[in-house]
């Protein structure tokens, strides 16, 4: 989930960390698992195209890492599966001035026994009740990387920085990440 906070509207210098500090950490459900680097990605139905637009600018962007190959189509039960989704969520007043920007994740299906398996069928979403903070391409990056497997970061330098600040660019902590949970062998 990324979250945009109205008060934080500009980053100083000095809150910059070192890119090499604060690894990116990996959901938890995603550890351990064997995966494909390969992902099919669909859009859920009446996708707005600005909000198709900025998944596809998200798709591409980690496709240039070089470590996942996400290719455009539905995919089989037995390959790793993104839905990228629209959806409309009021900020409630328990938020604190937190505005949902949107939100991902990863859900591991596992097939024991014969022929056994292991895929990702993750989903990716943007929330559409505040177009100006939920149709970001950093937001787009940042829930597809929940969805192939990252978690949280306390660096700011990370798309996976809880808080959106408008970064869209994969930190070298991010690429590390995306490695350790797709190894050379899966490629
Ligand atoms: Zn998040």
């Amino acid at each position: 989930m990324a979250k945009w906070f109205p008060e934080t509207t500009t980053q100083t210098k000095s809150q910059e960390k070192s890119d090499t500090s604060d690894k990116t950490p990996i959901e938890s459900i995603v550890q351990g698992k064997t995966l494909s680097h390969t992902y099919y990605y669909h859009f859920a139905a009446n996708m707005p195209t600005d909000a198709k637009q900025v998944f596809e600018e998200a798709v591409a962007t980690y496709n240039a890492t070089g470590v996942v190959k996400l290719i455009e189509g539905e995919g089989t039960a037995k390959q790793n599966r993104i839905t990228f989704f629209v959806y409309s969520k009021a900020t409630s007043t328990a938020s604190q001035g937190l505005i949902e920007s949107g939100h991902g994740g990863p859900k591991i299906i596992e097939r024991t026994g014969w022929g056994a398996y292991t895929v990702n069928h993750a989903r990716a979403g943007l929330n559409m009740k505040y177009p100006q903070m939920g149709i970001k391409k950093s937001v787009a990056v940042h829930e597809l990387g929940h969805a192939l497997g990252l978690d949280h970061s306390g660096s700011v330098t990370s798309v996976m920085y809880p808080i959106d600040h408008g970064r869209s660019v994969l930190s070298k902590m991010d690429i590390a990440a995306l490695k350790s949970i797709y190894p050379e062998s899966s490629r």
